[in-house]
């Protein structure tokens, strides 16, 4: 397919972004399902219902063209997940594991973040207000959502390294300085 303007380079990005949403929809909650801080858990699932309505944005977008949103397929996002669930399989520890699920959520947030910032202002040059304005919500989300990330990777990040010596029962031996730690909440996994 050619394209021979801005506008259809827009339609193509939508259609784009589109993709990598249905693809997210799918991966978070397998992203979820690893996490075993309750915070970065919650956080991830509270990102997937966002992220439905992040596609539904894009369907209301394309209502105005009168087309659906389908048809394109994003290779990006699909090798960024497909990376992340990698990392996963391999084993580690628990704060390890937490460290590598946000490791992959960022590499996730920051992609959007580039493609969302392009089609806002594209939307905005082609005079789609309305538009600019739905994809400029969803920009605001990721950008929020990575800098939660970073908050909780402030924490995992230094329990992963504390973790990572072998030593056993950190959690009870935890430090007063660390009693608002992320691992404080969490999960038990089975032996
Ligand atoms: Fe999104
Ligand atoms: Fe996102």
């Amino acid at each position: 397919m050619e394209i021979n303007s801005l506008r259809e380079l827009y339609i193509d990005q939508l259609r784009d972004l589109y993709d990598a949403e249905n693809q997210l929809i799918k991966a978070l909650p397998k992203m979820a399902k690893g996490a075993t801080s309750d915070e970065l858990r919650e956080g991830i699932e509270e990102h997937l219902e966002q992220t439905k309505n992040q596609a539904q944005r894009l369907e209301q977008i394309f209502e105005r063209f009168g087309e659906k949103p389908k048809g394109e397929k994003c290779k990006g996002m699909e090798g960024v997940i497909k990376e992340g669930s990698e990392t996963l399989e391999k084993d580690m520890d628990d704060a390890t594991k937490d460290a590598a699920i946000i490791a992959a959520a960022q590499r996730v947030e920051h992609y959007e973040i580039a493609g969302y910032g392009t089609a806002r202002t594209y939307a905005t040059l082609l005079g789609e207000s309305e538009a600019a304005e739905l994809l400029e919500e969803t920009l605001d989300e990721e950008k929020k959502t990575d800098q939660k990330l970073t908050q909780l990777a402030e924490q995992i990040n230094v329990e992963a390294v504390e973790g990572s010596d072998g030593e056993e029962g950190r959690e009870e031996e935890a430090p007063p300085s660390r009693a608002r730690s992320a691992s404080g909440s969490r999960k038990k996994r089975a032996a």
